[in-house]
């Protein structure tokens, strides 16, 4: 494809119209460093799409006359940078362009109080909405179907999302880490302002954010005041220092599990931000829903995706229900029942198909477990309290340190109602049997003809649906997928969607 430069706004809308592709748009302001590079070449290995990087210093952002006529300008070579590493087309439009004196059609937008009043904006008052106008301005005539931000500007980031979902824009807001450089220092157009010194001091500030970050990881506390103390000794000029709700902006609670330390220095001229995300043990995923709902394949794909591990708690619920069966354990009459499960050992192991084998007491049960004779007793036997008791803290020892998928059907409830992402994952009656007579993996498929497995299912899903310790319910915060007529992969890249959402790319980052 022949790669061109567009510098008037009705040139794009040709140029569009002959592409016969989707578009990755990736917004700069210019100075291209490799924190940019990162956004292009990531836009670009992420799909096929035709890639249009915009140069455009947008005066309504900033607050600060000197600020914006200082602003560097490298346009010659910004081009280079932005060809040689994917671009396909680049948009240098000019003031009169994007904001035409007498164009009555251009929204001033304004950003959300609740996000843009925090941490930046405090200071820089009207920045967001700027941003705001000239996002949606951009967004308006590229019509692109995603939209790469790198995650430095953090907060600019959630304002951009809200606004993609507030004016209901049909695009994709994909994001990359922040890129540091050799130093440790937040990679900026405004770097090149910097003295010797002022980078010094930045790397001071850096470096004891990610030193918070270390800390929070033993101690899962951080102290503010003692992070100020050290830059104030160093003479470093604070506007801010927070410790933040990642998503609402709003301080931090205990039960946060992901949180924001984010900060803005003034070093002479210059005014740098930097944050970390502190974490408390690595996202977890819960997948909950009724039999047949396409859990497991789901949840088995998105683990491999994400590389998170994968946690089938309804096997632990059916190698219980096989011990039981073949110890000949009276579970309705026994007493003993809590001293018995202390006994017993249910672990996962890979198998040279890389798929998870189960054993209950050493012994491999991955395919018995699947048998009619199981499905149609686990239910009762998940009812019992000492069970459930014994399998979720099971489950909990599993998920300590996070980094899992699980599924099963009390997991955003019970199990982890701390988990980062909860689905509710489910389907209609029908769609669910027929699953079930097309698994390979199930015994059902061989043994039931479909209107039975229907009714059996329906009985499973009246039991687990209505015992009295943790039944199958959403969760408040859950999002229910319906996956009728949604192929797997479509589900699958839904649930990542919203997980990639969620979770910054920075936590991936050790
Ligand atoms: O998901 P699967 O069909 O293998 O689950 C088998 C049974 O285990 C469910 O019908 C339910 O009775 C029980 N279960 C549960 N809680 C979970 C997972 C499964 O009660 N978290």
């Amino acid at each position: 494809m022949k790669k061109v430069i567009i510098r008037k706004t009705e040139e794009i809308e040709h140029w569009r119209r002959n592409i016969n592709s989707e578009i990755n748009f990736i917004p700069t302001m210019g100075n291209l460093h490799d924190g940019h590079i990162k956004l292009i070449s990531t836009a670009k290995n992420d799909n096929s799409n035709v890639n249009l990087v915009s140069i455009f210093i947008n005066p309504l952002q900033f607050d600060n006359k000197l600020d914006l006529e200082n602003y560097p300008k490298t346009i010659d070579n910004d081009i280079k940078i932005s060809f040689s590493n994917g671009a396909d087309a680049i948009f240098i439009p000019s003031n009169e362009d994007i904001y035409p004196p007498n164009n009555k059609n251009i929204k001033f937008l304004k950003a959300p109080k609740e996000l843009s009043s925090a941490l930046c904006g405090l200071n820089r008052i009207g920045h967001f909405d700027g941003v705001c106008t000239v996002v949606y301005r951009l967004l308006n005539l590229i019509k692109p179907k995603n939209l790469y931000l790198g995650e430095k500007d953090w907060q600019q980031l959630l304002i951009l999302k809200n606004l993609v979902l507030r004016m209901k824009l049909n695009v994709a807001i994909k994001s990359i880490p922040t890129q540091r450089d050799f130093d440790g220092i937040p990679l900026s157009s405004r770097n090149i302002h910097l003295s010797k010194n002022e980078r010094k001091l930045i790397k001071f500030f850096s470096s004891e954010l990610l030193e918070a970050k270390k800390i929070f990881q033993q101690d899962k506390k951080i102290n503010l005041n003692q992070i100020i103390k050290k830059l104030s000794a160093k003479k470093i000029s604070i506007e801010y220092l927070e410790h933040l709700h990642p998503h609402t902006l709003q301080k931090a609670r205990l039960e946060d599990n992901i949180s924001l330390l984010a900060g803005a220095i003034r070093c002479g001229e210059t005014r740098l931000i930097d944050h970390v995300f502190l974490m408390k043990r690595r996202p977890i995923i819960a997948i909950d829903g009724p039999a047949g709902s396409g859990k497991s394949t789901v949840t088995k794909l998105i683990a491999n995706k994400l590389k998170l591990l994968y946690l089938d708690t309804g096997a632990m619920y059916r190698a219980l229900s096989w011990l039981m069966i073949k110890e000949s354990i009276n579970y309705k009459k026994e007493k003993n029942l809590q001293n018995i499960l202390k006994g017993i050992s249910i672990v996962f192991k890979s198998n040279t198909n890389s798929h998870q084998d189960v054993y209950v007491n050493n012994y491999c049960v991955t395919e018995e477990i699947r048998s009619q004779k199981i499905s149609s007793i686990v239910s009762k036997i998940s009812s019992i309290k000492e069970v459930r008791e014994f399998l979720v803290e099971e489950q909990r020892k599993i998920g300590e340190s996070g980094g899992l998928v699980a599924e099963g059907r009390d997991i955003g409830t019970t199990v982890f109602p701390h988990a980062e992402l909860k689905i509710f994952l489910t389907a209609s009656i029908d769609e669910r049997a027929k699953r079930r007579k097309s698994d390979k993996n199930s015994q059902d498929s061989q043994e039931i003809d479909l209107h039975t497995l229907k009714e059996l299912i329906k009985t499973r899903d009246f039991e687990d649906s209505n015992r009295e310790i943790s039944p199958l319910i959403k969760a408040n915060d859950a999002i229910e997928i319906t996956t009728d007529g949604y192929t797997i992969n479509e589900v699958v890249d839904k649930i990542i969607d919203l997980y990639n959402d969620k979770i910054p790319k920075e936590t991936e980052i050790k």
